[in-house]
């Protein structure tokens, strides 16, 4: 089947607005965020508004033999989104549909395509709460959270994406559909398929809807944050607030790099001494107050020049903001890479040391964000993008994060995925037995490797 005819299929099966060739479109939907990893050319862009559409949209394919990248939003920061050479790339768009909130059973139904915030927004007006929230949370889609089992800020508290995903609906590359997983609280016939899904990068299926666990409204939110004149003392408080129980819907770290450059950036009131900046919340009702107390009180105790707490949401946000400054204050000081490892929290230390010691070695700036309740760091290498030396270093030092991750009992991706970025590291994770049994996974789903077929894997 030649590609016009394979485009004048799809046009049939999917109507003629769905299928789109213009090589200027095709141009901008090559590349997800991730801009180190390189993209193809596709042949088609496709936007299936129901199941059955992408069920002919994966028989066409398969039938001549063009694999399929599946997009979300493409926010994605791993290069797994990104177009393969004479690719279908297969969006979801137009699945947007938010198709049932039911309050009593506390879960919602829901096409791929619906944006996060869309859905948070629609099932908080009913009193309940979607907790997964990536800062991507304005723009990615709930399948691309679900094919990345995105974390977010209040996964400390609440966990990740796949924490909440009770049932899917997934169509496999036969293009046959298949539900897997539950509606209800507890199920536990066969095999998790559900969660096997879930991360799985558009390599074994695309998913077509999905049931998702909500809780109750939570209360609103109050914060705390704290300066520290080192990164130790920053990591002391942390690790004495997750042991002292008080369960944080919120704890992110800032090194003191990264305070400086959004200090740089905008003036937030940090000290120029800055060591590392802390910030923690509490949703507990009543209770938050006393909460965020603790957490000062904490803070104080190990060291902190200043400590702010907020005694409504307008202070918290206010608080927030420094946060939320990460990205555009780090962009002006030159292209990013941006690592995502996790370790147990008893060994963040060693990782910023480690880190250091990277810096220093392969003559780069290490920038060290993270979600520091999860254990999970962004160590963001910041390099100049126009001295191919310096890119060369940055990629190394990138690396040496990762093995560095890996030393500390840890993982090489807590929640960005392995993509096209990772993949030469993943063995190293998981080990030769692991790897086989993945690959195993693979061909039982996407038997001519079909789905997004340089992603995640190495291709053999
Ligand atoms: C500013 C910014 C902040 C971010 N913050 C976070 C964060 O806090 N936490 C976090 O985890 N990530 C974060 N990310 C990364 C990204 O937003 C997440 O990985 C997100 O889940 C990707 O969703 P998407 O809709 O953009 O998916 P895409 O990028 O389009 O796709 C991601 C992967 O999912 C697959 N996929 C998409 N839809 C489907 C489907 N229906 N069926 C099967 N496979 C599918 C794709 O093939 C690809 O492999 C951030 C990114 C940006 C740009």
């Amino acid at each position: 089947m030649t590609a016009e005819q394979l485009a004048d299929r799809l046009r049939i099966s999917i109507g003629d607005k769905a299928v789109v060739t213009d090589p200027d479109i095709l141009n901008s939907h090559r590349n997800d965020h991730a801009t180190f990893c390189s993209a193809g050319t596709p042949l088609l862009l496709v936007r299936p508004a129901s199941t059955a559409e992408v069920s002919e949209v994966l028989r066409a394919a398969g039938e001549a033999g063009v694999p399929v990248v599946t997009q979300g939003a493409r926010t994605g920061l791993s290069g797994a989104a990104n177009a393969i050479d004479g690719c279908i790339l297969l969006s979801t768009s137009r699945m947007n549909q938010i198709l049932e909130i039911d309050v009593e059973d506390q879960v919602a139904v829901v096409q791929p395509g619906v944006i996060n915030a869309d859905l948070s927004r629609a099932v908080l007006a009913k009193g309940l709460f979607y907790p997964p929230d990536p800062s991507s949370w304005e723009m990615s889609t709930i399948g691309g959270n679900i094919a990345t089992n995105a974390g977010g800020l209040c996964c400390v508290k609440y966990g990740v994406t796949g924490d909440f995903v009770r049932g899917l609906e997934v169509v496999l590359a036969s293009g046959e559909v298949v539900r897997m997983g539950r509606r209800t609280a507890k199920g536990v016939a066969g095999y998790d398929l559900t969660s096997l899904i879930v991360g799985s990068e558009g390599t074994l299926g695309v998913v077509t809807e999905a049931t998702l666990a909500l809780r109750p409204e939570p209360e609103a939110a109050l914060t705390a944050a704290a300066t520290f004149t080192s990164a130790e003392q920053g990591l002391a408080a942390a690790a004495a607030i997750m042991a002292a129980g008080l369960q944080p819907s919120l704890l992110e770290f800032l090194d003191g790099a990264t305070a400086r450059a959004i200090q740089n950036y905008r003036d937030m009131g940090l000290p120029s001494n800055v060591g590392s900046l802390l910030i923690a919340q509490s949703d507990r009702g009543l209770r938050a107050v006393d909460d965020v107390a603790e957490m000062a009180r904490i803070c104080t105790e190990a060291g902190a020049i200043e400590v702010a707490e907020a005694s409504d949401a307008e202070e918290s946000r206010m608080l927030l903001e420094a946060r939320r400054l990460v990205n555009p204050a780090l962009e002006p000081l030159g292209a990013t890479l941006v690592d995502d490892v996790a370790v147990p929290r008893k060994r963040l230390v060693d990782l910023l040391d480690g880190i250091t010691a990277i810096a220093t070695k392969y003559d780069v700036q290490i920038f060290c964000p993270g979600h520091v309740g999860d254990g999970n760091m962004h160590p963001t290498v910041v390099f100049d993008r126009d001295n191919p030396a310096a890119e060369e270093r940055a990629l190394q030092a990138f690396g040496a994060v990762m093995e560095l991750g890996l030393a500390l009992g840890g993982t090489i991706t807590g929640e960005h995925g392995i993509g096209k970025l990772k993949r030469q590291w993943l063995e190293q994770e998981l080990g030769p037995v692991a790897l086989t049994l993945h690959r195993r996974l693979k061909t039982a789903f996407d038997p001519t490797n079909l789905l997004n077929p340089d992603k995640l894997l190495h291709p053999h």
